[in-house]
């Protein structure tokens, strides 16, 4: 397959091929965090994003949620539908942590009564700010696909959320985007994993995530490895 670089990100290459419609996205083990002010790199990093959304992707597709994946193509690469993305972040929420702890004034940790939708702004010269539907109607996003972005969310969360219970993990919180392909349809895109996810496990509380990074915890590289080894069908001990 011919590959041809479409984009290079952080955490990850965009590939075309000869095949129009379709793109490879290459995870790498680098990670940035706080707009790229700190960087570092981890061995397995990139292995565990690629394995751990196929897993999730295939997941949801077979419990009805259209995604961009296709399949997965070695180690750390995945194909996936092209999209046209729309330039929207979908946070969902069950535990406060992270920004919304700070924002409305909780402890983190604290559950919420019910799941919590942000749409924030994609673009990284802004901070992605979290906006509302009238900052997003200026913007040219239209409310029926805000509405469908949060709508998605919720459904991601309602399957999610007993997925990783199930291992032995809270599904705290997570970051969405969502594309739209050829023929107009709206689906989940991008990546679920420890990157844009926040996992805590269940006994003992303890971060599974990119937050051991952000936060210089350690332990960051055996987390990666935990939460793969738990997707992959690991019982949690
Ligand atoms: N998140 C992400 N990319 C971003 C911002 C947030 O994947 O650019 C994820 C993050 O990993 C967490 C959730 O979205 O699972 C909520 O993040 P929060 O707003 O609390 O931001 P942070 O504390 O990471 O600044």
């Amino acid at each position: 397959m011919t590959e041809t670089l479409l984009y290079e990100g952080k955490a990850k290459k965009v590939f075309e091929t000869g095949d129009e419609g379709v793109l490879l996205h290459r995870y790498k083990d680098d990670a940035t965090a706080f707009d790229g002010k700190k960087r570092g790199s981890w061995v397995g990093k990139g292995k565990t994003n690629a394995t751990m959304s196929a897993a999730v992707f295939a997941y949801l597709e077979e419990r009805g949620v259209p995604t961009h994946f296709v399949e997965q193509v070695d180690e750390t690469t995945i194909k996936t539908k092209r999209l046209d993305m729309l330039p929207v972040e979908v946070i969902v929420r069950n535990v406060a942590a992270g920004s919304l702890a700070k924002r409305i004034g909780y402890e983190e940790g604290t559950p919420l009564k019910a799941p919590i939708v942000e749409l924030c702004l994609k673009d990284d010269a802004l901070g992605d700010p979290l906006l509302n539907w009238y900052h997003f109607r200026e913007l040219g996003v239209p409310d029926e696909d805000l509405k469908l972005c949060e709508e998605l969310g919720l459904k991601v969360n309602g399957i999610l959320a007993p997925y990783f219970d199930e291992m032995g993990v809270t599904l705290v919180d997570f970051k969405i985007e969502v594309g739209r392909d050829g023929s107009g349809n709206l689906m989940l895109a991008d990546e679920v994993s420890p990157d844009t996810c926040r996992f805590w496990d269940k006994e003992t509380g303890e971060k599974l995530d990119k937050d051991r990074f952000r936060r210089d915890m350690g332990g960051v590289e055996e987390a990666y490895e935990e939460m793969l080894r738990r997707v992959s069908g690991g019982r949690s001990e």
